[in-house]
This record gives C-alpha cells, structure tokens and sequence, in this order.
C-alpha cells in the first residue's frame, strides 16, 4: 500500500517535482495582525467575507472523514465532483499523448473534460445489461485512468465492489481506477471507499449535489490515497471552496445532517420504487430498467413520448441519441406530487397511444 512507483509513474512527470503556488493561506503564520494576503480590512457584508478562505475547510474536510470513514488525508473538497475529473485528467494525463479509457453509455463529463485537455478517450461499451466487459482489463490500450461510474449514469445499472476491486486488483500494476459514485448514498451498500486503505491505485469521487441536496452550491470530494491527494492538491486552484460553501457544506455533514439526508434517500428509493412499478405495465413502455440511483431510465416503443410529457410540462432528460439507448428517456425521482403527475401523464399518454 506505501508503494508509490505505479502513481509516480502514471503522474504528469512535471508535477512530481512541481512545488504548488504557495498561497498567503498555505504558508499560513501566528499573530493578531494579518497584513500578508492583500486582503482588505473592511469587512462589507453582514458575515465578514474580507478575508481568504481555509484551502481546504478544516471543519468540512473532518465532516466528511466521518462520514466516509476515511482520514482527513484521504480527501480533497473539489468544486463538485465535475472539477475533480478534470483534476484527475490533468493529474495523471499529458495532453496528445495519455488517454483515458470510459465504460459506456455513462456520464458525459469524463470524455467532454477530457476533450478540452486534449486527451484521448478510449470507449469500451458495457454488457447489454450494462455490466463492465469481461474482456476490460485487457482494452484498456495504456490508459492512465479507467472510469467506472457506479451506480452508472445515465443506466441506473450497478455493479458489486467485488467485481470493481477484481478490476482494480488487475490493473494494479496499469492505470487509476476512478469509481465516480456521484449516486453511492441511493445504493449504500456499493461503496468501494474502503479499497481506499487497500489497493494504490482506487480514486473514488463523491458529490453533494446529489443525495444532499446542494446542486447549486457546487461541493464534491476526491477520497485517495495521501499521494494522490497531494498531487491533486499541485493542480487545484489555490482557494477552491469559498467560505460560505464551506461552512453550509459543513452543516450538511453533521451527524444531523446526514441523518436527514438518510431519510430523504429512504423516501426518494421508495417513490423511485413505486414510480417503477406503476408505469411497467403501461402499454408502450419497452423496458423499466432497474435503478440505484435517484432516477430511473425508460425504454418506450417510440420517440413522441418526449414531445408528449413536455407538452405536459414535464421536462425529462432524452437520451434517444447515446447509442444503445435509442428512444431512452431519464426521469429524474421528484416529489411525492410531482411523480403522481407523471405517472398520471404516463398513463394518458399510453391510453392515447393505445386508441
Ligand atoms: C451529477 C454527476 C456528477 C457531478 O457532480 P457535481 O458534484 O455536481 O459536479 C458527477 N458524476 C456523475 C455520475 C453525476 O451524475
């Protein structure tokens, strides 16, 4: 586990050596007068905002130690989990030359980040039931990261960390294995955080905007190895979580906070449940794939149920053009009232179909 050669290794050379920008925060220092950050005195809001804030929040870094049962060395608060796959790219991937390798149809953001650091991206399509390729270790073609997106988006598909630690187990000695689990709280059984402790060569992303509820305040976590960590911590931006995101980020991972975040899961996999149930029998509805997320992807007979439900109002992600999901639409677990709404819209939309 302390050996460090692979990640070394499969690091952008430069960076090995690279000394982070040493910002006025990082250096740090003692004393009542802090005159080093080019801060102003003037506090000009009702909380003081004048002044830089933590790198990385002592107080969030420690709530999410908890929650995950990792060490604080273990995590780096990123700007979502979207800006930690773009630090992972940058990390481990020299642009026109390294490639990362996707397992799809899954998440957008791996092959788009990517893109824009020109690297290369290498496809390997799941199982027809959305499963890894039994062939995967052998298609990697040097990739230096392998996403696994687990619970997958936008499939709901899930794999077992069994069969994830085999991966990363024989590709130990090959790439970083980043098991994206934006989706882990719905299907907590799944985690693989714990291969953390075991294996050197296992990244697991993580993300508030999910089960917490904060979208909009942009917060995810990198949980890794230290080595990792700290050549994650050369890329990152010097301040990358702004004060109040810390601190409401904080809040959200209190032992309270996770509590009710527990509850509002339990109540989302219900109505994901009951939602899945009701419109399987629907004429017109292919398939009703199974979901370890807070969403669930339905495979209809034909494309005008898009147009159908947003003339209904009902706005719902269309997935017909990712190859293999044609005529897929992705319906996000809403309220209690907004499911019975579509559900209700559903089954008109069938009966009409139907006559
Ligand atoms: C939503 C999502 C993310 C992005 O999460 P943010 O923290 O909001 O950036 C990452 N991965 C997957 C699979 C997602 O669905």
């Amino acid at each position: 586990m302390s050996d460090v050669s692979l990640i070394n290794r499969l690091a952008r050379p430069e960076l090995l050596t690279m000394t982070p920008y040493q910002s006025a925060r990082r250096i740090g220092g003692s004393g009542d007068i802090w005159l080093n950050a080019n801060e102003s005195p003037f506090a000009n809001s009702a909380v003081a905002y004048n002044r830089y804030p933590e790198f990385q929040p002592t107080q969030l870094i420690e709530n999410y130690a908890r929650y995950s049962k990792l060490d604080d060395s273990q995590i780096l608060a990123s700007r979502g989990a979207d800006e930690a796959i773009e630090l992972l790219i940058r990390t481990f991937c020299v642009p026109g030359k390294d490639s990362i390798t996707i397992c799809t149809p899954t998440y957008g953001m791996y092959a788009i980040s990517a893109a824009t650091c020109n690297v290369a991206v290498n496809e390997v399509p799941l199982t027809p039931n959305w499963q890894l390729d039994s062939n995967l270790t052998a298609k990697l073609k040097d990739s230096s990261l392998l996403f696994i997106c687990n619970p997958n988006n936008p499939t709901g598909s899930t794999m077992t960390p069994e069969d994830i630690e085999q991966i990363i187990e024989a590709t130990s000695e090959q790439c970083v294995v980043v098991v994206d689990e934006a989706y882990i709280e719905f299907s907590a059984q799944l985690s693989c955080a714990s291969l953390i402790n075991q294996y050197n060569n296992v990244v697991v992303l993580r993300t508030l905007s999910k089960a917490f509820g904060l979208a909009g305040l942009r917060c995810g976590f990198m949980l890794a190895n230290q080595h990792i960590i700290n050549l994650a911590k050369k890329v990152i931006a010097p301040y990358p979580i702004s004060a109040p995101v810390g601190d409401i980020a904080a809040q959200a991972l209190t032992v309270d906070g996770v509590a009710q975040m527990r509850q509002q899961v339990s109540e989302l996999n219900q109505l994901a449940q009951q939602f899945a149930s009701d419109i399987t029998p629907l004429q017109g509805i292919e398939e009703v794939y199974h979901s370890g997320g807070n969403f669930v992807l339905v495979r209809f007979n034909n494309d005008h149920w898009f147009k159908e439900l947003g003339r209904a109002g009902i706005v719902v992600r269309n997935q017909s053009q990712v190859p293999t999901l044609e005529r897929c639409l992705r319906f996000s677990i809403g309220s209690h009232d907004e499911m019975k709404k579509l559900t209700a819209t559903l089954i008109s939309i069938a009966k009409q179909t139907a006559a």
